[in-house]
């Protein structure tokens, strides 16, 4: 078997970076630095061509843009190599992830995300094993969907979330089985991870500035701060509820509010502040009126794809009833059914 072909594309973050008297910064000669570590590894390594981005970014600065440029380029690219790495920042990683699980549906190799806790030209970074790991299972057969791999766990990408700031263990799926450890040796969970489809299904719709707006509860939160929210004219808001998908319903006021706004054309979505289980709206007296007022749940999902999801599905051009029912499809394992 010829050995595979692997598009390394570096968008941005730390991995990339060096300390300057400014802070972290881009490495002018990153290829070199690349080159010279994978030089070192043995054969088993696929061969890999770099696509650096001219202006990498601190992923913090991410947009839907961005997210959207990604997925283009790996869908202009898809047919010259048998799988993609792609290095970003962490911050905003999993975001990203999220919504290139949307653009390339069907996905037949894989795309792994991955970047690093300490840059490369650093001592003691997690960089070069992340990205020689990466590179290695994005030459794998079983894997057909956008993973994030960092530190011994592949996650499902629309499934991940940063869970430390400084740990190498940046992220974990708390809500779906990891895809695979490969500490001390790669093992799969074959259950855990998408059969191939037959066909690719990829959507690269334009992202724009669509409002998706998250608001997360607080006890004490004021109506008139949610009203300020909803008078921006969001097109899709994202209610962080507590527990099961309970919000206050003291004040009617709330309820009344939010039934507006989703007759107007908002699209409401309830989930959860606890990042594990399903949210059932209703469960409690304090969350049943927002089935009422038009709000629905979002089951097992994770903030990130939710938010994601909604961007890709506004950006379609459906209207808010279409986006309301396709928002509770299974569309590339963010869901549980
Ligand atoms: N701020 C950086 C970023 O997300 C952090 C990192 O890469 O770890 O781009």
């Amino acid at each position: 078997m010829s050995r595979k072909h692997i598009a390394l594309i570096y968008a941005g973050g730390t991995v990339g970076m060096t300390r300057t008297a400014q802070g972290f910064a881009p490495t002018p000669d990153f290829d070199s630095s690349l080159a010279k570590l994978l030089e070192n590894q043995d054969a088993s390594l696929p061969r890999y061509t770099l696509h650096a981005y001219e202006s990498p970014i601190d992923s913090s600065n991410a947009t839907p843009r961005d997210w959207q440029r990604i997925g283009r380029d790996i869908a202009t690219r898809y047919n010259d190599y048998d799988g993609f790495v792609i290095l970003h920042g962490t911050d905003t990683m999993a975001y990203t992830a999220a919504a290139l699980s949307f653009m390339l549906q069907g996905l037949r190799k894989p795309v792994i995300m991955t970047g690093s806790q300490i840059p490369l030209s650093a001592p003691n970074s997690d960089a070069p094993h992340n990205m020689v790991t990466a590179l290695q299972l994005a030459a794998s057969d079983v894997i057909n969907e956008v993973a994030i791999y960092f530190n011994g766990r592949l996650l499902r990408g629309n499934r991940a979330t940063k869970v430390s700031i400084t740990a190498l263990d940046a992220f974990d799926s708390p809500n779906y089985p990891w895809l695979a450890e490969t500490l001390p040796q790669l093992r799969f969970d074959m259950q855990a991870l998408l059969p191939q489809a037959d066909q690719e299904k990829f959507e690269l719709p334009d992202y724009d500035d669509t409002l998706v707006l998250p608001l997360r509860f607080v006890p004490g939160l004021p109506v008139r701060a949610v009203r300020a929210m909803l008078d921006l004219a969001p097109r899709a808001v994202i209610l962080q509820c507590y527990g099961a998908g309970n919000i206050p319903d003291r004040d009617p006021a709330l309820l009344e509010l939010l039934g507006r706004a989703h007759a107007s054309g908002v699209v409401l979505v309830a989930c959860s502040q606890s990042p594990q289980g399903k949210v059932s709206i209703g469960t409690y007296a304090a969350g049943a009126g927002m089935t009422a007022a038009g709000v629905i749940g979002t089951g097992d999902m994770g903030f990130e794809a939710i938010f994601a999801k909604l961007h890709h599905l506004l950006a379609l051009g459906m209207t808010a009833d279409a986006v309301r029912k396709e928002f509770l499809r299974n569309m590339s394992g963010e869901l549980t059914d």
